[in-house]
């Protein structure tokens, strides 16, 4: 019995959504094993033992060299013999890779699942769904429950105890038809000014409030002095304001920091999508009765123009010379 989780690795070992994802799956009390698939960067093995991996499985080969979601699929479902629970971070290779796992398997998937319940005998998971506006619960009967872990739904957190974890290969039947959807190519993407939007622990959220493309100077500095990233509403980005990647929401990032401050943003259904999940809610708005006002944690009602220039004033004083 044990809990099978995928780990995707960037070049400095499993990436912080993946320690998210076997923190997660400590909760359950059961043996945890990683899969990796293809090559993984140095020293990721030890990495694993800090969170209490037990054993690492490890698909390799010609078919592995470049992602291929039917291909990682068949190699999750050769690596699950001894497992009860298969889970990898809700990315969108995770999902894609789950997605396909449980059909394979015949079974249901819960995708962005933030809680899990054995209280009643079976697992009973919360997950984020409609682009997280709304939590649903389900129910997962199958013999093997198949699950992807919101990013943020926990705190990467190393165990208590570390561990060795044996390396173990495993042999994967990988067919034409797996890789016929496979990655090809990739390109760089665009410079990204506000450093990493997603896994940012305070974000600086501006909306229409901002007041034009030149307003973004103080909440810019206010993100840089709380060694956050700037998040933006669509209004921000399709008037040209900022570059799209810094949108946040149903058709931007989904972003759970610790602190959201959301400047000028009435906090309509679709930007409350991307950020309900951060842990405190802080609304600068000029309208006390904006959505994001009556729903944020704490509001101050001002203008943002006065507002952040005085908070970036005072971080600056109280800053270590
Ligand atoms: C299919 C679909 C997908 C969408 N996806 C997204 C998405 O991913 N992300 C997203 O953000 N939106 C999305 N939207 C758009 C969304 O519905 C809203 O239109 C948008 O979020 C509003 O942006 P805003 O809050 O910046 O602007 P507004 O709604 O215009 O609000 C501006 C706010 O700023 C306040 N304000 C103005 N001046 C000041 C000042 N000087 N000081 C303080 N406060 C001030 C106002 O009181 C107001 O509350 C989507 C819409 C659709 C239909």
């Amino acid at each position: 019995m044990s809990v099978l989780v995928l780990v995707e690795t960037d070049d400095k070992g499993a990436s912080e959504v993946s320690r998210e994802t076997l923190t997660f799956a400590r909760r359950l009390g059961e043996d945890v094993q990683a899969l990796v698939v293809g090559d993984g960067p140095a020293g990721l093995v030890d990495q694993l033992g800090t969170y209490g991996v037990r054993s690492v499985l490890h698909a390799d080969g010609d078919a592995f060299t470049s992602y291929a979601a039917a291909a990682w699929a068949a190699a999750v479902v050769a690596a699950s013999a001894d497992a009860t629970v298969v889970m990898a971070a809700g990315t969108p290779r995770g999902n894609e890779v789950l997605a396909h796992v449980a059909c394979r398997l015949g079974v249901t998937m819960a995708a962005n699942v933030v809680e899990v319940d054995r209280s009643s005998g079976s697992l009973v998971v919360s997950r984020q769904v409609l682009g997280g506006a709304a939590m649903e619960e389900m129910r997962l009967e199958d013999a093997v429950a198949v699950l992807s872990v919101a990013g943020h739904a926990c705190d990467p957190q190393p165990a208590e105890a570390t561990t060795s974890p044996a390396v173990m290969p495993i042999e994967v039947e990988v067919a034409d038809s797996d890789l016929r959807a496979r990655v090809v190519r990739t390109e760089p993407g665009e410079p990204d000014e506000s450093g990493s939007l997603k896994s940012a622990k305070v974000v600086v959220g501006a909306g229409r409030g901002a007041g034009s493309a030149d307003g973004f100077k103080d909440l810019l500095e206010l993100a840089d002095l709380l060694d956050g990233a700037l998040g933006v509403s669509r209004v921000v980005t399709s008037l040209g304001w900022r570059p799209h990647h810094e949108q946040v929401g149903q058709t931007g990032s989904r972003v759970s920091p610790d602190l959201y401050l959301a400047c000028g943003i009435s906090g309509a259904i679709q930007h409350w999508a991307g950020m309900s999940s951060s842990k405190t809610i802080v609304a600068i708005n000029n309208d006390p009765d904006a959505p994001m006002v009556t729903k944020a944690h704490y509001a101050v009602i001002g203008d943002l123009h006065e507002v952040v220039p005085a908070v970036v004033e005072e971080l600056r004083r109280r800053r270590p010379a």
